[in-house]
């Protein structure tokens, strides 16, 4: 009896041993080659223009025509814009975000990125106002509906459920002051407001999520009203390399593949990993 508790009490300490090992080669380290610091991940190097630590998982998930969001996707941390307008001590918030057709929400992040944009253009003499942000999945599917049932069919302004960027809460309409009661079209993009926007937005962790020369692989028309929080790294990247998400997010899927051909830890890149919710529906 006693030799077979010893026994099993050997094996356990054999199992327990390597798996420990296992979790100290995991963690990730910075080594110092020919000058130049780069990041590796259990000896795997990263090799893309952003390190994994500087992006989010969710600041970068696309929602698109081939990328669709589930029907209960709800984005952490949404918060009422309206309740960052002012700062109670006046320090820094000149008013914060102008709203038409509000109340609006977004994720915490975007609507404070959104604030020091706004405080930022008012700066400089432009009056931005926020059209519109988050919008649930069953919201945009009324939206869709009625958009068909008004023209016939599916003139390709309103985005089908599951696939509008609005759904991320992430995705906003920021546009001057005159296009607040006006159809949207790419004329605004002539506006000085919506020129000041393109050339800054990434400052803020913004870029232009629909580009004018970028619609045969966004699949929707230039909306130079559209910004997209991914974070201040991301959005330098993309705007500075004239990209548009789904660009990325291809450069960033061969990084990922390359990185775990390597033998880096799956678990580290996996939440950047995305998939389609679209086949659930077929119905649209
Ligand atoms: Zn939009």
């Amino acid at each position: 009896m006693k030799m077979l508790k010893m026994l099993a009490l050997l094996l356990a300490v054999l199992m327990i041993l390597p798996a420990a090992a296992e979790e100290e080669e995991d963690e990730w380290s910075f080594i110092d080659l020919s000058g130049e610091p780069i990041v590796t991940y259990n000896e795997v190097e990263w090799d893309f223009p952003i390190d994994m630590m500087d992006m989010e998982p969710e600041l970068v998930r696309l929602a698109n025509k081939q990328m669709f969001l589930d029907e209960d996707f709800k984005p952490a941390g949404l918060v009422d814009v309206k309740e960052l307008r002012l700062d109670d001590e006046g320090n820094n918030k000149n008013g914060g975000v102008r709203m038409v057709d509000g109340p609006w929400k977004l994720r915490k992040e975007c609507a404070e990125a959104l604030v020091a944009l706004c405080d930022a253009a008012r700066a400089e003499g432009h009056e931005l106002y926020l059209k519109s942000a988050y919008r649930s999945y069953y919201k945009q599917a009324v939206m869709y509906e009625n958009r068909v049932k008004k023209y016939g069919y599916d003139d390709g302004w309103v985005t089908k459920p599951g696939a509008s960027d609005h759904q991320t809460g992430l995705g906003c309409d920021v546009v001057p002051k005159k296009w607040t009661d006006r159809g949207m079209n790419e004329d605004m993009a002539k506006e000085p407001e919506t020129q000041w926007m393109a050339e800054h937005c990434a400052e803020f962790g913004f870029i232009l999520r629909y580009p004018s020369d970028k619609e045969e692989i966004t699949e929707i028309n230039y909306e130079p009203w559209h910004l997209r929080y991914v974070g201040k790294e991301v959005a330098v990247y993309i705007m500075e390399n004239g990209l548009c998400l789904e660009e990325f997010y291809v450069q960033l899927t061969a990084a990922i593949d390359d990185f775990l051909a390597a033998g880096g830890p799956r678990y580290l890149v996996e939440d950047f990993i995305q998939t389609s919710a679209e086949d659930q529906y077929s119905r649209y």
